[in-house]
């Protein structure tokens, strides 16, 4: 039977953090009930049309802030999907917290809605690097909120951390990943800081208030986070992702290896798994105006709030070059036409001489090496039509 999973994004947050562009809003309750209204109807719907004969092995509450949704919301998501998709008995069920949301109560309701793993936004341990990106938690709030998650029962905790942040020095960022790996946590994914319009970063950065960390930075601190992640005994199995044997996240690994997910809630993005990707619109009013229209069988006032893309066949050599290429088992050359295949061979050479990347049991990918410049390889390897015939 096909597997896929499901994400719902939950678009709410207390406060806005300084390196933040995700979609999400302050909106208060009567918000939040129209949008959990809206998305059980989304879930009602897609399940007709996007899932069938499909089982779910995953489930990812993502956002936003999905912990900042009274519990009676998330138990009614959850009843939506259980009611209308076809969820394996051993699904992983995520869902993303913000540390200073984690009580004892709050992991055994969401245990009892089924949680298996919690994901949360840590991003550092240092105190006065948090308040310079404006996070809500302390460190000590944070290294609670895992305990909290391990002591009552959900076993299966990771947490984000964000290098190259303002005023963060490389020492600060070794005793954040080695506080990081004596919690107990089993999943770690951790991101280089990219500063992007819109965001309150952006305007610091802008008015010469902070200093950006510089290449050298970020891959001085990529080693630092590579070596501590190995010597802990974590496998790095995506560019940015680390676990425990048996604790890769099966929802972000479904996303590296093609499978179908279906993305409930404003923003949030869909794949068929073979050539179709849908987004809804980062737009909650237009979001939860066009659901409660269409459950009333009123005309909708505004087309569907969400577009549609058909990948072709360029663009699906690309899509799976770079996803797959960011996994540690690399990119199945079978699963190429013989043309596409022969291409990528060719124009991979010089990285593969240069011990950049490497061909192992029939699969291209990066070396240690070569991660530090997987952006400028994979951009090389993007299918080129211009290419020589005799590369094609
Ligand atoms: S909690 Fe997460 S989604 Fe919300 S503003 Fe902060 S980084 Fe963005």
């Amino acid at each position: 039977m096909k597997k896929g999973s499901i994400y719902i994004h939950v678009p709410f947050c207390k406060t806005r953090c300084a390196y933040c562009s995700f979609f999400s809003s302050t909106n208060g309750m009567e918000t939040k009930r129209e949008y959990t209204d809206a998305v059980c109807l989304e879930a009602k719907e897609r399940a007709i049309v996007d899932a069938d004969g499909m089982e779910i092995s995953s489930v990812y509450f993502g956002g936003g802030t999905p912990t900042q949704l009274p519990i009676e919301n998330l138990e009614r998501m959850m009843h939506a999907l259980q009611a209308n998709y076809r969820i394996s008995e051993d699904a992983e069920v995520t869902f993303e917290a913000n540390p200073d949301d984690i009580t004892p109560t709050l992991i055994h309701q969401l245990r009892d809605l089924g949680a298996n793993r919690i994901s949360m936004g840590v991003q550092s341990f240092n105190d006065e690097v948090l308040s310079k990106i404006s996070r809500r938690h302390t460190s000590r709030q944070a290294v609670k909120a895992v305990e909290t998650t391990l002591q009552h029962g959900i076993s299966n905790a990771s947490i984000d951390l964000i290098y190259g942040l303002p005023g963060q020095e490389h020492r600060q960022w070794q005793q954040d990943l080695n506080m990081a790996f004596s919690l107990g946590i089993s999943h770690l994914s951790s991101y280089a800081l990219s500063i992007e319009e819109g965001t309150a970063l952006f305007q610091q950065k802008k008015r010469g208030d902070i200093r950006e960390a510089s290449e050298d930075d970020f891959l001085l601190m990529y080693g630092l986070l590579q070596d501590t992640a190995e010597h802990a005994g974590f496998q790095q199995y995506e560019i940015s992702n680390f676990a425990l044997p048996g604790f890769h996240s099966r929802h972000n690994s479904g996303y590296w290896n093609g499978q179908p997910y279906i993305g409930l809630g404003p923003a949030a993005h869909s794949y068929d798994g073979l050539r179709t990707r849908r987004w809804n619109a980062a737009d909650l009013y237009a979001y939860t105006r066009f659901w409660k229209s269409s459950e009333g069988n009123v005309k909708s006032p505004t087309p569907p709030p969400f577009d549609v893309e058909v990948l072709n066949d360029d663009e699906l050599y690309d899509e799976r070059v770079m996803t797959r290429l960011r996994t540690a088992q690399g990119m199945d050359l079978r699963e190429l036409p013989d043309f596409r295949r022969d291409y990528l061979l060719h124009i991979s050479q010089p990285y593969v001489k240069k011990r950049l990347l490497e061909i192992i049991d029939g699969h291209l990918r990066f070396t240690r090496n070569g991660i530090f410049l997987s952006d400028t390889i994979m951009a090389d390897l993007m299918w080129d039509s211009e290419a020589p015939s005799s590369c094609t």
